[in-house]
């Protein structure tokens, strides 16, 4: 099995948080879905033979810009040169703002099965202030009518942290997100990343980040109010009532091979990593002119299995296997970092049941600063 991502890098306006690959210019947007389908062909034998797809995931950018039309030519071309398994998981990236009626039966029609709705907020001010492209009411509106259009099988991402004299906004926002009966939440604390228009503002002194024990409140609320409400926590940011994971995202978080196609698009083999180029222009030119994919390969070392075994599952409810870190990427932390796995216990930030390793809700917020401690360096591993 193996899974396959498009990478549709265009976007109406640049929210003011967003790092991700994306122009707003949409003038080439019909050269890049071309582009794609090219680089489908040309890569048709990356995850090797009789490979069946069990699952397709349109991200971005905002893969809801792609017309009917475009979807159709990029369905034709993965069914011409994929097996796709029965019952795969087809989800597909929108904007609360494209999804009209009409938008959703195209999306049914074209195959898809999953949506992931980036309505991030309920609260007119806050998505003026990170400039989204919809307003509150479409949060909802959005929502409901893809549920009307018969899509079951919604994700919806919310975004906390955001700046405000209070925490009843978050509050409102999750209650609105529970209304809505969605079986599944993504929920991201709002960064603010150099080069983003907040990242700017920051520099300039117009721009304020929250506090972090205001961010730290609104994530242990989200917990507790998930939890009240029956989602399960399987990853630090996603959250799904029970059996209703995003199958495309447990499969990266357990090495499950994937391609990844369009501009900034990773791949990954089951051995190595490959970054695609995140330029829509020369993307273009070197798939469509040269068919040559611009991809620059990451040959990972033992080192970097390790480090992105333990990067990946401490982030999950499963946790992270130490007799699996042993036996197959050759660490024995139990052996080289007691003394920091026993205050890491002591501390409340994790625990350690039989030989399976895992952060508390205390330890989730220090996730990124406990997995950088735990990290192998090469001259450690050598
Ligand atoms: S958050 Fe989504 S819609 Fe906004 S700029 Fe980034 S990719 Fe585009």
């Amino acid at each position: 099995m193996a899974g396959l991502y498009l990478h549709i890098p265009f976007c109406k306006q640049a929210c003011h948080y967003c790092d991700f690959h994306f122009s707003t210019s949409l003038g080439l947007k019909s050269r890049v879905v071309d582009a794609i389908i090219r680089e489908l062909e040309l890569r048709r034998d990356y995850l090797g033979p009789a490979v069946a797809l069990e699952t397709i995931y349109f991200g971005g950018g905002t893969p809801s810009l792609l017309t009917a039309a475009e979807l159709g030519q990029i369905f034709a071309a993965i069914y011409r040169h994929f097996a796709v398994a029965p019952g795969a998981e087809i989800t597909l990236e929108a904007n609360p703002d494209d999804l009209s009626a009409a938008k959703l039966q195209e999306l049914r029609q074209a195959g898809i099965n999953r949506l992931s709705i980036g309505l991030q907020s309920f609260y007119e001010p806050h998505l003026r202030l990170m400039n989204r492209a919809h307003t509150a009411e479409e949060s909802t509106t959005a929502v409901r009518r893809a549920q009307d259009a018969g899509f079951e099988n919604i994700s919806i991402d919310l975004i906390y942290g955001v700046p405000a004299p209070g925490h009843h906004v978050w509050e409102a926002d999750l209650a609105n997100a529970f209304a809505l009966g969605v079986p599944h939440v993504s929920a991201y604390a709002l960064t603010v990343e150099p080069g983003t228009a907040f990242g700017h503002r920051l520099q300039k002194g117009t721009f304020r980040a929250a506090p972090d024990e205001f961010v730290a409140t609104q994530f242990e609320t989200l917990l507790a109010a998930l939890r009240a409400h029956g989602y399960e926590q399987y990853e630090i940011s996603n959250f799904c009532q029970p059996g209703r994971e995003s199958r495309h995202n447990a499969n990266y978080w357990r090495g499950v091979p994937y391609l990844g196609l369009g501009p900034s698009a990773h791949s990954y083999d089951g051995h190595n990593r490959q970054f695609t180029l995140a330029n829509n222009p020369q993307y273009v030119a070197a798939v469509l002119e040269r068919g040559e994919v611009p991809v620059t390969v990451d040959a990972l070392t033992a080192t970097d299995r390790a480090n992105e075994y333990l990067l990946t599952a401490l982030r999950t409810a499963r946790g992270c296997d130490l007799a699996h870190l042993r036996a197959y990427h050759g660490l024995d932390l139990p052996a080289t970092r007691a003394a920091y796995l026993a205050g890491l216990q002591a501390s409340g930030w994790a625990r350690i049941r039989g030989e399976v390793l895992t952060l508390t809700d205390a330890g989730k917020l220090l996730a990124d600063q406990i997995t950088l401690e735990l990290f192998q360096s090469p001259a450690a591993a050598a």
